[in-house]
């Protein structure tokens, strides 16, 4: 197939050109491509046409305690690709008894035949012991780059610093990157119990049990960890200007560290803890949703590079019957929101009115994640050689963003009556138009593990 008149934009520039795409890749890049004997042609005028976003953090048919997540692979990466996503990483876990290829082996088993695009995963450590070294080995040989760890949760797959400190030495040994999720989770585990022996129990003590400092301390000392152990390190969901000062710092002294931000710290804050009823619940996720300041110095972060990626962190639960778990114990409500359909058109509307280029946003949402995870070039930018991953996108007339039109598989969008003035009006996967004028076309769920 031939596409003709787009405008290209990649992270370093746009041109006119025409594409080729044959099995599922560009074949060709140029000015004035011909048809060759009875090619399909599609005209891209009017459009720019960007590589396929990547989203390097959501959570799928994900278990949390007695339920799981609203969305499975089917719905989650039907509303990825809807929203022009079409690389998507998730983290498997293993359970008790388990080991790390159990566990990986099951997220293949939930992925395989249920993506509408690629995918790859982040594995999840909890726990140290002396097996540990070879099995990070074996599950660097199944094809995975990347590592992810806890230090919140400490009652459940939560690190101490010494089982920290040996998986950061694993990954300077092995060549692999770990991700964190840096909270310090004794502290706000006691802030929490603190809350609760004094009744504190309703919403509002979601974010008062979990201070920017919290986030700060932890991302200082993570830093520190990884520095001692000459590994490289990728910081999740930021949130605080505290966490960027120090991670800008680390950077400044030379050490490789990797962050990232989410559309609802840049975006949403914590006037939504002040809703009436049980409203705010449909905003508990952690950390929790910050200051206004806070997200000034987010953008400003992505505007130096400080913060390197943005991705979802999806993990969505329905507001009825799971988030209300927690209506007499803000504790007990699963922490996680939605937003893997929404990540491209945000960050298109509201990076282009922070002054951010298409250039700037290609880079966040999809180069930079794949270059980091070891999918370049084949992911993140329009190249001869490259997988055919298209986004046509354009300005228009503003709408709002409804949960009545919404394709996740949720009861509600945290991003409700926000306004969106960007289309991802086509979407091509692999060379296959999935979605054509905003619709799902058609697709099988034959998306691929992207092994590295
Ligand atoms: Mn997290
Ligand atoms: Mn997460």
């Amino acid at each position: 197939m031939l596409i003709k008149n787009g405008t290209i934009v990649n992270e370093d520039g746009r041109r006119r050109a025409d594409l080729r795409l044959e099995e599922g890749r560009i074949t060709a890049l140029g000015e004035e491509l011909v048809p060759e004997n009875g090619e399909k042609t599609l005209d891209a005028e009017g459009y720019l046409v960007l590589p396929g976003g990547v989203d390097a953090h959501v959570h799928l048919d994900m278990p949390a305690g007695e339920i799981r997540t609203s969305d499975d692979y089917l719905t989650g990466m039907k509303a990825a690709v809807l929203g022009g996503t079409t690389t998507v990483m998730d983290f498997p876990e293993y359970g008790d008894g388990e080991t790390l290829l159990d566990g990986l082996d099951r997220w293949m088993a939930k992925a395989e035949g249920r993506s509408y695009c690629d995918y790859s995963f982040h594995m999840t450590v909890s726990g140290w012991d002396e097996t540990m070294a070879e099995q990070i080995s074996g599950i660097r040989a199944r094809g995975l780059l990347s590592f992810k760890a806890y230090t919140a949760y400490q009652d459940d797959i939560g690190m101490n610093d010494v089982q920290l400190f040996r998986i950061l030495q694993c990954m300077a040994k092995e060549g692999t990157l770990l991700l964190v999720h840096c909270e310090n989770g004794s502290v706000l585990e006691s802030l929490q119990r603190q809350l609760k022996a004094e009744n504190l129990s309703d919403i509002a003590n979601h974010p008062r049990s979990r201070p920017n400092l919290v986030e700060k301390e932890a991302v200082s000392r993570v830093l520190d960890l990884a520095a001692l152990a000459g590994a490289p390190v990728y910081i999740v969901h930021v949130s605080t200007r505290e966490a960027v000062e120090a991670i800008w710092r680390a950077k400044r002294a030379g050490q490789r560290v990797y962050a990232e931000t989410c559309p609802q710290y840049l975006l949403l804050n914590e006037e939504k803890y002040r809703l009436p009823g049980f409203e705010s619940a449909k905003y508990v996720l952690s950390p929790p949703l910050r200051t206004r300041e806070d997200q000034e110095a987010l953008w400003e972060a992505l505007r130096d590079g400080t913060i390197d990626t943005v991705s979802t962190d999806h993990c969505s639960f329905f507001y009825k019957g799971q988030k209300e778990r927690g209506l007499q114990d803000f504790t007990a409500i699963p922490n996680g929101i939605p937003g893997i359909e929404n990540r491209m058109e945000l960050m298109l509307t509201y990076g282009s009115r922070r002054g951010f280029t298409l250039e700037d946003i290609v880079r966040l949402t999809a180069a930079e994640p794949a270059r980091i995870f070891g999918f370049y070039p084949q992911k993140g930018g329009i190249r001869e050689g490259a997988d055919a991953d298209l986004l046509f996108v354009r300005k228009t007339a503003p709408r709002r963003i409804m949960m009545e039109t919404q394709h996740q598989h949720v009861d509600y969008t945290p991003y409700e009556g926000m306004e969106i003035d960007w289309e991802i009006a086509q979407v091509f996967v692999k060379g296959k138009q999935l979605v054509r004028d905003g619709h799902w076309t058609q697709g099988a769920a034959d998306g691929r593990f992207l092994r590295v």
